[in-house]
């Protein structure tokens, strides 16, 4: 009928119409040894319960966070059961959390509708983000610049801001990517917060003002627009792009699976189903290749930092492969260093490795494309938390995030800048 088509074009898609997961659970599975990984990797692979993973089954035995939707619960807790593995429930009411993140942000958004500056300890919409990026620009225009460097599968913009104090001059640069995974919202949140640090701090702090001198910083906080937006309209759980996978229903393709690095290798899977689909080819995605052609036609980047979120994670080359990385030692100092900045602050605790043995293989991801190509410092952090909230971290804990966070990055920077090759 006409008049329902139009009245929901009229109200578009808004965070009512999302997804709800009234009565789902997460649950967190402990495994022992390779026999209950195989178990685990059959429940969670079992089309019947319908899981979403939060954190993959390795091969070395770190429990495994599933969000249980409620009609499985029974199914679910009977296999575990008959399969003897031990779990406890993280999350006993997903969609209370949802409620209060979505309630938060209404009632910050409507703070700033009526005038108040942007909230760094809040959640915001992409428009929002990106709003606040051109404002940095605006209060900063010697120092920061929001540069376009492509369009989305749906056709957002992607802007990057970027900082340097060289004029026209090219300046070997860092790179500094957040949220290709749509879901974590921490990282989006972080880098937004980390823009506003960089611009205000320098010339005050002389670590970041000695390291603009040198160096340039790029800084891309919404690696994956298209899902964002879906998180915040239709799923807030959607990790990939949005792209259509032709003769499939399902869709996207999990954007860090998707960079030319042995890509379609192991941790990645060829069913566009599934949450870690590497899609068609490398660079399928227009958010990768966006990034890929930018940094390629730059030629000139040192570092190259991902944000994700959960697990509290530094982690450096390589993902597809258990092979040492020719760097592995001076990257584990790094990284080691930089953990250490930032457990300083409130004694958040992060685990240090390389990504294969750290977590899981996985192919075809950004920093090992990066360090393949040239950009020795890789790293990717997973932000908090270990897994009580997963990806649903509450506001309060964006600028204590950040704010660590920061110190990590500085680590990472200052040793960049005084080891340029
Ligand atoms: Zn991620």
């Amino acid at each position: 009928m006409w008049w329902i088509v139009f009245f929901g074009a009229l109200i578009g898609p808004g965070i009512c119409s999302r997804e709800k997961f009234f009565g789902d659970q997460v649950f967190r599975i402990n495994v022992r040894n390779g026999e209950e990984i195989s178990k685990l990797i059959q429940l969670v692979n079992s089309d019947d319960f319908k899981l979403n993973v939060w954190k993959s089954p390795s091969t070395f035995g770190r429990p495994v966070d599933v969000l249980v939707p409620s009609v499985s619960l029974l199914p679910v807790k009977s296999f575990l059961k008959s399969q003897g593995l031990e779990y406890s429930v993280t999350i006993e009411d997903l969609q209370a959390l949802l409620d209060n993140e979505d309630e938060e942000m209404r009632h910050n958004e409507g703070q700033e509708r009526s005038g108040s500056n942007f909230n760094y300890g809040a959640y915001h919409s992409l428009d929002a983000i990106y709003h606040e990026m051109d404002s940095i620009a605006t209060d900063f225009p010697d120092l920061a610049r929001r540069v376009k460097i492509g369009q989305t599968f749906e056709k957002r913009p992607m802007y990057v801001l970027k900082f340097s104090t060289g004029g026209d001059k090219q300046r070997p640069a860092i790179w500094l990517n957040a949220g290709i995974h749509s879901r974590e919202w921490i990282s989006q949140a972080t880098a937004i917060w980390t823009a506003r640090k960089i611009v205000s701090d320098y010339q005050k702090d002389p670590v970041i003002t000695s390291i603009l001198e040198k160096v340039d910083i790029f800084l891309l906080p919404v690696a994956n627009p298209d899902g964002y937006v879906y998180t915040h309209t239709q799923n807030r759980f959607w990790r990939k792009t949005r792209s259509l996978n032709p003769g499939s229903r399902c869709i996207g393709t999990d954007p860090n699976r998707n960079w030319n690095a042995s890509f379609a290798g192991t941790g990645a899977s060829d069913n566009p189903c599934s949450e870690v689909y590497h899609g068609p080819h490398a660079n399928s995605e227009v958010e990768v290749k966006s990034v890929v052609d930018f940094i390629q036609k730059h030629g000139n980047f040192k570092c190259f930092i991902d944000l994700h979120s959960y697990s509290q994670l530094l982690m450096y080359p390589y993902g597809y492969s258990m092979k040492k990385a020719p760097d592995a030692e001076e990257l584990d100092d790094v990284a080691r260093q930089a953990a250490e900045a930032l457990a300083s602050l409130s004694g958040t605790k992060y685990q240090v490795g390389p990504t294969c043995t750290t977590v899981y293989p996985a192919s075809g991801s950004s920093i090992d494309w990066a360090y393949d190509n040239g950009i020795k410092y890789s790293f990717t952090f997973e932000l908090r938390d270990t897994g009580h909230y997963g990806f649903l971290l509450p506001a309060n804990q964006i600028i204590p995030t950040a704010e660590e966070t920061w110190l990590g990055l500085k680590t990472i920077m200052e040793h960049v800048r005084d080891n340029l090759y």
